[in-house]
This record gives structure tokens, C-alpha cells and sequence, in this order.
């Protein structure tokens, strides 16, 4: 069976904790992670997302700097897939296949310390990634693609997955991943859907910041939720798939846990022992 790893790939530290994690101190430091999936199926490995990547390490102003200034992303070559990849005692050259959720800045930084793995995305993301809008232009950095990986394209072809459009990825896994379009944070941003023994885990990508939005009753602390709004593609499309995710955990909640790239205390549920 596969085994599923959860990865902290890249430490965020903005300020103003109380109005984006909704405690501590205004100017305090928020404490945001990357959070992406390393599968362990026979001697291959599949990423879900890869966060910040050595290059950014050792070069961040390749990331900008105005979201540098804002974001404060930490860019520490410890944290990078690659070497907590090694970490674990496995080989970096064994990543076939990384799924991206989208191909923001924080989400893609990693691609170039794979070369050799396929990259496989929603199909309006790869078309907004590499030919970007001038709105858009600050999302992407083409330098974290300018390894020019092996893109695998994806089109929705109608799977059913809890009711969501979806498509089956890599079906010689000993897991099932399949790309599920969550539109709206970007043009083509998608969860990834990754099944096991014990029922599903759906990595939701940037479709919900923190926890308490798929929760009933959703809540959002101010600055995040005034954050996602003003970097989504399409704030309608969003809102409405947040909702859609609220419903799925309301009502499958048994079934499917939902996990999201940046609110750290889901990180932390997933990885606590026991
Ligand atoms: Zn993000």
C-alpha cells in the first residue's frame, strides 16, 4: 500500500498574526507553511506540490519583492522536498510524477529540483502559468519552469468524485490521485484527491486558507479572508467551491479529510502521533 508523507516545504512568516491567524499580537509574526504530499508507492515517488525549491533558496529574489516584503517566506534549503526527500533516506531522482494544485509562486518552486519527473496540471492553470495575463504576471515565476519539464495537460472528463468533477491520475499507484477542479483562486486551480486504505485524503491547494472556512459554521479570520479575495482569479468561482468543500466535509466528513496548502494546525493534525 502507499505511504503518504506530509511535507512542510516552505515557512511563511507575515506580519499581523491576530488578523491573519486570528490570535496573537497585530504586528506578530503568522506562521504559515507549505504543505505538499510525498507518496511512497513500490520505488516510485509522486509530489503533491512542491512549496519553495532550492533554487529559492538560493535565490530569492527570484520569488519578487514585493512578496517578499509581504509574505516573508523563510526560503531555508532544509525545508525544500528535495532534501527532506533525503531526509527520509530516499532519492530525489525517484520523483516520476509531481501534481501541482496550481502554479503559484509558493506552490512551484520546487518543480527544477525534479527535472526528471512529469508535471501534471489542470489544463487552464498550465495556460494561464505560461502565458499570463499582465493581472497575473506576479503569481508565476517562469524561472521555476525554465528547466522545461514534461507538462501532462489534464481536461476534466466527467469522473464523479463526491459529486466533484474529477480525473484519475497515475493509475499504476498503489493509491489512487486524481485532479479535482476547485476553480477560483487561480484559472485553473484544482484539488488533488489521494486515496488509501483508510478512505480519502483531498488536498484542497489555496481553495481555503484556514480551517475554519469548511467548517459549520465557517469562519475566517479578516486578514486572510481580505488576502484571498484580492488574489483570486474568479472571487465568485471561489466562494462558491469553498462552500461546495464546506458541504463535502459536513457531510462526508467520515470519509474524506480535507487539508489545505497554508493553515498550519491542519498540518499539524495530520503529522501528530497517534
Ligand atoms: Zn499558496
Amino acid at each position: 500500500m502507499a505511504r503518504v508523507h506530509h511535507l512542510n516545504c516552505g515557512t511563511m512568516c507575515p506580519r499581523g498574526a491576530r488578523m491573519l491567524a486570528g490570535e496573537g499580537g497585530w504586528l506578530a509574526e503568522a506562521h504559515l507553511v507549505a504543505h505538499c504530499l510525498l507518496i511512497e508507492s513500490g520505488g516510485s515517488l509522486t509530489l503533491v506540490d512542491t512549496g519553495f525549491g532550492l533554487g529559492d533558496a538560493t535565490d530569492p529574489g527570484r520569488l519578487g519583492q514585493p512578496f517578499r516584503a509581504l509574505v516573508r517566506p523563510r526560503c531555508d534549503a532544509a525545508e525544500t522536498a528535495s532534501r527532506q526527500i533525503e531526509a527520509l533516506g530516499l532519492d530525489p531522482a525517484d520523483v516520476r510524477d509531481i501534481v501541482v494544485t496550481h502554479l503559484d509562486l509558493d506552490h512551484a518552486g520546487g518543480l527544477g529540483d525534479f527535472p526528471q519527473a512529469r508535471v501534471h496540471a489542470f489544463a487552464p492553470e498550465l495556460e494561464a502559468a505560461l502565458h499570463p495575463s499582465l493581472r497575473e504576471r506576479a503569481r508565476y515565476v517562469p524561472a521555476h519552469w525554465a528547466h522545461e519539464p514534461e507538462w501532462v495537460r489534464h481536461t476534466v472528463e466527467g469522473d464523479d468524485w463526491f459529486g466533484f468533477e474529477s480525473v484519475r491520475l497515475l493509475p499504476d499507484l498503489d493509491a489512487e490521485v486524481a485532479l479535482v477542479p476547485l476553480l477560483g483562486h487561480s484559472a485553473g486551480h484544482s484539488g488533488v484527491a489521494v486515496g488509501g486504505g483508510d478512505g480519502w485524503l483531498l488536498h484542497c491547494g489555496d481553495a481555503f486558507f484556514h480551517r475554519g472556512q469548511v467548517a459549520t459554521p465557517p469562519s475566517c479570520p479578516p486578514g486572510l479572508r481580505a488576502f484571498q479575495a484580492l488574489n483570486a482569479h474568479d472571487g465568485k468561482a471561489r466562494g462558491a467551491n469553498t462552500e461546495r468543500l464546506r458541504r463535502l466535509a459536513a457531510e462526508h466528513g467520515g470519509e474524506v479529510r480535507l487539508i489545505c496548502s497554508h493553515d498550519p494546525v491542519l498540518l499539524d493534525r495530520v503529522t501528530a502521533p497517534g
